[in-house]
């Protein structure tokens, strides 16, 4: 048996209950995990509101890091006893156990934490994808970043900096700009007080960023847009304001022939080979030092409703777990 999160219907934080589920023996090709931390996204936000549809009732949570407890027919390359983790996909990890596909997880070296882990997995592989396979940066480019004190944000400024990337953030507080600028952060700018897009403009001599992660989505799409230089590239990957409204290509024309990507994390990882590629990278930035992964948020597995309401209402910062014991 298993403490786990489910939710019947969509809505506010509310509509997660704690129930008991019986986690039963893994499939063929499937694989029992013990969770030790479990990541708390976004993207579980947008699930429960039913921003993305989910066949309900469901569990919640795309990240976990715990211990091979069984292994079901044809699984080979985790073992029980195995420390592991995975990351995007399928929903589920708001719980002490569950069976998950074996294909998505990943063996930890030992200098990787289960907190850590659970923290990095899905944030950490965004970064790494975002900077080094989305967009071809070059060291002294200059990029736009927003939400850059929230949990994908501090990974990004350091990990820009290791790549001599300078990397403008996005924040709404002066404590946020404080922390965006400690973990790396060339320039900070307080989108609620200022206009971002002028701003940019002003720090960038007139010339724009060569490209905009974009993870806001309603509210700062447009002028996302307008702080690109001819041919530079937006990458759209979140909704965190809302979702984008429909627009007309000629507004990429006439900013200069822009370019527009909407990427997710599960399709740069759905091969295998990737997916250990992309997690050896994040792993070797973390087990180096140059990237420090700020769990500014601990909660218990019960309480997954209150890191939900901490995390829209934009009190958080960093990154934010669940411990399931
Ligand atoms: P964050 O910790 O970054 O939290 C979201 C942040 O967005 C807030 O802290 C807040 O920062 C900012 N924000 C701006 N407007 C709003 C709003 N109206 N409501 C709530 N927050 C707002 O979350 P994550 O690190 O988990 O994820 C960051 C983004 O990256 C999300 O949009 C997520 O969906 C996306 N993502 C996309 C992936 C992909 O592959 N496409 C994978 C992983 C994440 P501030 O107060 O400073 O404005």
């Amino acid at each position: 048996m298993s403490k786990a999160i489910r939710f019947s219907r969509t809505g506010g934080p509310e509509v997660l209950e704690l129930v008991d589920v019986d986690v039963g023996a893994p499939g063929p090709g499937e694989a029992t995990v013990r969770h030790e931390a479990i990541g708390v996204n976004f993207i579980d936000i947008y699930f429960r509101t039913g921003l993305y549809p989910q066949a309900l009732p469901s569990g919640l949570g795309q990240e976990g890091a715990g211990t091979v407890e069984a292994v079901g027919e044809g699984v080979t390359h985790v073992k029980v006893g195995d420390r592991v983790a995975y990351a995007a996909r399928p929903n589920g990890a708001y719980a002490q156990a569950r069976n998950v596909p074996a294909g998505i997880l990943v063996v930890l070296p030992d200098n990787i934490g289960f907190e850590t882990a659970a923290a990095a997995m899905l944030q950490g592989m965004t970064v790494q994808y975002l900077l080094h396979r989305t967009a071809h940066l070059k060291p002294g480019d200059t990029v736009l970043w927003h939400a850059a004190a929230g949990g994908v944000g501090l990974i990004a400024c350091q990990w820009a900096k290791v790549l001599g990337v300078n990397l403008i953030g996005t924040v709404s507080s002066e404590e946020k700009a404080a922390l965006a600028i400690e973990h790396g952060a060339a320039h900070v700018i307080n989108y609620k007080r200022e206009n971002f897009a002028e701003k940019v403009r002003e720090l960038t001599n007139g010339e724009g960023v060569s490209v905009v992660y974009d993870s806001i989505g309603k509210d700062t799409f447009t002028g996302s847009l307008d702080c690109l230089k001819p041919l530079g590239l937006m990458v759209s990957f979140g909704n965190a304001s809302g979702p984008v409204p429909a627009f007309a290509p000629s507004e990429l024309q006439s900013r200069g022939s822009l370019f527009l990507t909407r990427p997710t994390l599960v399709h740069y990882v759905a091969r295998r080979e990737d997916l250990e590629a992309t997690a050896r990278s994040l792993f070797g930035v973390i087990a180096s030092g140059e990237v420090k992964v700020a769990i500014n948020q601990r909660y218990r597995l019960q309480d997954a409703g209150h890191a939900h309401t901490d995390l829209e209402s934009r009190k958080t910062t960093g990154s934010s777990i669940l411990l399931p014991h």
